[in-house]
This record gives C-alpha cells, structure tokens and sequence, in this order.
C-alpha cells in the first residue's frame, strides 16, 4: 500500500473527512479551504504526540485515535470555540492496515462527536507520532483568554480532576486495573470528553479560561501570571471522584487532582454575580477558590491558612 492509498483508504473515505460546514474544500488538494462566517475569528491549536513520551509504545491504536483528538480539540473548549476541523500529521513506522484501520474508526467516531472534519494532513514514515492541529471559530472579540481573571472572581472547574492521572499506573502496567474503579478511571484516561458546550456557554461570561492538561495548579499559575493575580485553590473544595478515592486512597487522590495531568476539564474565573445562572442551567461546575490580588497559586486548608507555595507551584510533590 503507497501513501495515496493509505490517505485514500483510511483517511480521505473516512465520514469525518466529508467537506461541509465551515469547510469549503477538504482533502486532496494543495490546501483545504475554510469559509468563516462574518464577524468571527478562526480559533488554531497545534497538539503533538510521540510514541513513549505520550502514550505507551504498544498502546491500542483505538484508543489512541479518540484520545488523540480529543486531546488537540480541548484547546479550542478551553477557548470557548466551535470546532470546525482538523489537520492530521501522522508519522508511522509502517503501513499495518490493521493498526490504521483501528486508528481511523476510533478517530473518526470523535470527530463525530465533537463536530470536527477532517480536512488535510501529511503522511511520513518514521517512528510513531503525530499531529493534529484543530481549527474552530469563535465570535470576534468573545473568546476566553487567560488574561482576564480579576481580583474577586470565583475560581471554577468542570468536574471532578486527578482520574486520568490515577490511571496512569494502569496505563503503564505497574498497577492491576481490573475493578470497575480502575475502569472508570481508564475511561477518563483513554476518552477525555472535550467540554465544547461549557466553553461556549461561558463566553461573555468567565474573564478568564483555560482546559486543564498539566494539573490544576500548573495550569492555574498560567490564569494567575497572564492575568496579574493570585489564585486561591481551596483544598478541601477540589472535586475528587469516587472511584479515584477508592482507587488511590485519599492522600494520592488529592496529589492526582492537584498535580496529575490529562484531566482535560475546563478551569475558569467567573463573576460571583454570574453562576446563579450557569447552575441552573446544569452546568457541572465546581467552585473551588477564589481570584485576589498578588500573584502565583495558593492552596488554602480549611482555615484559609496557605499549604502550598506561589508561582512554581505546590513544593510538597516536587520530586
Ligand atoms: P502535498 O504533497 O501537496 O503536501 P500530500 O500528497 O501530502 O500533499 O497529501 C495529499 C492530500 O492528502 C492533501 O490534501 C493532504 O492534506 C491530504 N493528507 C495527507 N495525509 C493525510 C492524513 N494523514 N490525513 C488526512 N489527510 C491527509
Ligand atoms: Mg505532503
């Protein structure tokens, strides 16, 4: 099988790959063509993954093609954007059509969901990596930026963090992972559902937004530094699962949601005045601190007394 009919089969006859949409030509020529709507800005975010640093040599091709995507496409919730597509860079040590064949189902199944085509790429041989770059579009001037937190904001969260971070053992086979807890773990693991829907429900709304990749207080730092402020993690408000409790016990748990990447949730600042609403429309959303003057992250213990350390995070798990 040559290039042209490795694209051909697996990714240009794909459903996702259909033009449509924003998409005014996809695949198989020189450059796809997308038309944006007036008055909106084009929202474009590069992820890349390699075999061994981002995911197991041997993982399942299956599982990779969602995890993939859904990785690259949580830069644009984080942004408060629609999706509208994306590249594929994929780079491959050989053409197993089993392999590829598990890959593109599973990939196109994502895109699916998450609205996305798949509009061009480029296909190389070489050791196993890839890259996708999303493109989505978002109202001028509406999307969520890290630099808008303001001193008195709520600090909020999309759900419960730290379960993909608790499969990691699993993932890397130092730890057995056959209980429905491991399970739903893996699950957060292997499919983050990129949260689209809030980050377009808090356009206009939250000052300042991010999509949670590295850990809750990495990430947070990045709200505080680009925003001038200090950011107020309350401890005992950070949502932890179940299953995440019951796996890793409650002190690992708690290490997972503050520091385990891969969560890919949403992490925002929002205006006391506007959650009332946010609630009610059933938005899962966690208040879990507050923004103040000053700058870096602290981490708060029930008292209001801080544990942790400013900018560079929280010290107790640096190893
Ligand atoms: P060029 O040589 O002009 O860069 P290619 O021969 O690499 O074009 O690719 C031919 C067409 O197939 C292009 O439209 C390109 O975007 C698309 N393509 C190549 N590889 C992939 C891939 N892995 N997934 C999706 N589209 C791809
Ligand atoms: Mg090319």
């Amino acid at each position: 099988m040559g290039e042209f009919e490795l694209i051909r089969r697996y990714f240009a006859a794909a459903a996702c790959a259909r033009a449509g949409g924003e998409v005014a030509l996809g695949i198989g020529d020189d450059c796809a063509l997308l038309a944006l709507p007036a008055g909106e800005q084009l929202a474009v975010s590069a992820d890349t993954l390699v075999a061994g640093v981002h995911f197991p040599d041997l993982c399942d091709p299956y599982l990779l093609g969602q995890r993939a995507l859904a990785v690259s496409t949580s830069d644009l919730a984080g942004m408060g954007a629609t999706p509208i597509g994306f590249t594929l860079a994929l780079t491959l040590p050989t053409a197993d059509s089993r392999w590829l064949c598990e890959f593109a189902r599973r990939l196109d199944a994502m895109a699916a969901g998450c609205d996305m085509r798949l509009i061009g790429g480029d296909t190389t041989r070489g050791p196993l990596s890839m890259t996708l770059t999303v493109f989505g579009r978002v109202p001028a001037g509406q999307a969520l930026l890290r630099s808008g937190a303001q001193p008195g904001d709520l600090l909020c969260v999309g759900g419960a963090l730290g379960d993909a971070a608790g499969a990691l053992p699993i993932v890397l086979g130092e730890r057995e992972g056959d209980t429905a807890e491991a399970a739903a773990l893996l699950r957060r693991y292997w499919t983050p559902q990129p949260q689209l829907a809030l980050g377009q429900a808090l356009r206009g709304k939250a000052t300042a937004a991010l999509d949670i990749s590295d850990g809750l207080l990495a990430d947070c730092a990045h709200i505080a530094a680009a925003s001038g402020v200090s950011l107020c993690i309350e401890q005992s408000s950070v949502p932890l699962s179940k299953a995440l409790l019951g796996f890793a016990g409650a002190e690992q748990a708690l290490q997972c949601g503050l520091s385990g990447g891969d969560d890919y949730l949403l992490a925002f600042t929002l205006p006391a005045e506007a959650l009332p609403a946010l609630l009610d429309e059933g938005w899962p959303i966690h208040v879990i601190g507050h923004v103040t003057s000053g700058e870096g992250v602290q981490l708060l213990d029930a008292d209001g007394n801080t544990i942790g350390v400013g900018p560079r995070g929280y010290n107790h798990f640096e190893s």
